[in-house]
């Protein structure tokens, strides 16, 4: 929801769902760019903004936005109540700025549901049990909020509205031949979302995925049906591939010449864990004079925290020395089908190495196979396996190429 405008036109497809004799539950996000706007000023008044306070700051975006859609309904003549997410029973632990949902109590919104109301949602919010402080799902997490709720009240369908319509085989503005998926089930859309496509919260996918909700990502711009994401059943279709994904947030970490014993890796990754530093790929070489090389990639902006945590460490654990490399970026190729399709992972690296991209890093799920490359070849390579798979064709995603 840019601005009012837009606020009026979201108004107007909800009275036409609600006319159809649907009872309908909106969660909205705050308009454009207004949480990065609070975010800045938080910043300008505090060097540190308590979590507190930044989640009561952050949750105000949202507000805005559910009572002007709730008096753009009312105008369209229908009747609206909007809801902040404690009032609508959204409870959370006591995490801020990124609380896990507990718990959904939804008696008001039932109760909303059935009066013939219009129910308004403020997304990405919710209320501790605990501490009884508001408190975010953390960026993006309405999507969340919305599946949670579809969840909870058993709703058939929980439609995201994006300014994209749909989930596409790549990033369309890096491969412009790449194709809006029709559907997808849970399993890839986690993948792809941890791997880096925008388009949902990855703990959306997650919660959907547990509660067995479908998703329908549509454009808030069009009427026309985007992607469905929802259970792998028979009747879905089966590619071998559904899209590439790249990730240009992380950078990563090498740790040279560590002794190779037990405990030194628990050591270096306890630290981590302890500091709230989410690793993703861990690699470990062949050491052949007692020493090995550690690498990991991990959020870009933890670097600096990173090296400062393993300065302490390395010297207890005798490492040479410690580097943290930022010019990187993760291409990851998804597709269920590769669990029964051998092939796929030397498919994959022969039309990076056919690009001239170096691999620097693998690793792999039964569904995904990530490599980390230049973060300068990031274009050449997603278009390189995004083209060797033949995503871009009428044929999307049956991937014949790994026969040939
Ligand atoms: N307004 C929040 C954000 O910008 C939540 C959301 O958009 O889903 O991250
Ligand atoms: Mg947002």
């Amino acid at each position: 929801m840019g601005d009012t405008d837009r606020i009026r036109r979201v108004a107007q497809r909800v009275e036409r769902a609600a006319r159809d004799g649907n009872g309908v539950v909106v969660v909205v996000s705050a308009m454009g760019s207004t949480t990065d706007r609070l975010v800045q000023q938080a910043h300008e008044v505090s060097p540190a903004p308590p979590g507190r306070e930044l989640d009561m700051l952050l949750t105000a975006g949202e507000r805005i936005s559910m009572s002007l859609l709730a008096m753009a309904i009312h105008a369209r003549g229908l009747t609206a109540r909007s809801f902040t997410g404690s009032q609508a029973g959204i409870i959370t632990d006591a995490v801020h700025g990124k609380a896990r949902i507990l718990d959904i109590t939804p008696g008001r919104i039932t109760e909303a549901l059935g009066g013939g109301h219009v129910v308004i949602v403020a997304g990405f919010q919710g209320v501790s049990r605990e501490s009884k402080d508001v408190t975010t799902l953390g960026r993006g997490g309405s999507d969340t909020t919305a599946v949670a709720l579809a969840a909870a009240l058993g709703a058939p369908v929980c439609e995201i509205y994006t300014d994209v319509d749909g989930v596409y085989t790549a990033d369309p503005r890096l491969v412009p031949a790449a194709q809006r998926l029709r559907e997808v089930s849970h399993e890839e859309m986690l993948e792809l979302a941890a791997c880096g496509a925008r388009v949902l919260q990855v703990r959306s996918v997650e919660y959907a995925r547990n509660h067995g909700v479908d998703i329908h990502v549509r454009s808030s711009f069009s009427w026309q049906d985007g992607t469905w994401v929802r259970k792998a059943t028979k009747t879905m279709e089966h590619p071998i591939i559904s899209g590439v994904a790249h990730d240009t947030s992380e950078g990563k970490l090498v740790i040279r010449r560590v002794p190779d014993k037990p405990g030194v890796a628990a050591q270096i990754f306890t630290a981590f864990a302890d500091a709230n530093i989410n690793v993703d790929m861990i690699v470990q070489n062949v050491g052949d004079d007692g020493t090995t090389d550690i690498s990991c990639t991990l959020p870009r902006a933890e670097g600096p925290r990173a090296l400062q945590l393993l300065e302490h460490v390395s010297s207890e654990i005798g490492a040479h020395h410690v580097t943290f490399d930022d010019q990187i970026a993760k291409v990851s190729l998804v597709g269920a089908g590769m669990k029964t399709h051998p092939g796929v992972a030397a498919a994959m690296f022969r039309a990076l190495s056919e690009a001239g991209v170096n691999i620097e890093m693998i690793s792999t799920s039964t569904i995904r196979i990530s490599v980390v490359v230049r973060r300068a070849d990031v274009d050449a390579a997603v278009t390189a396996v995004h083209e060797h798979f033949g995503l871009g064709g009428e044929d999307a995603g049956l991937g014949e190429v790994i026969a040939r």
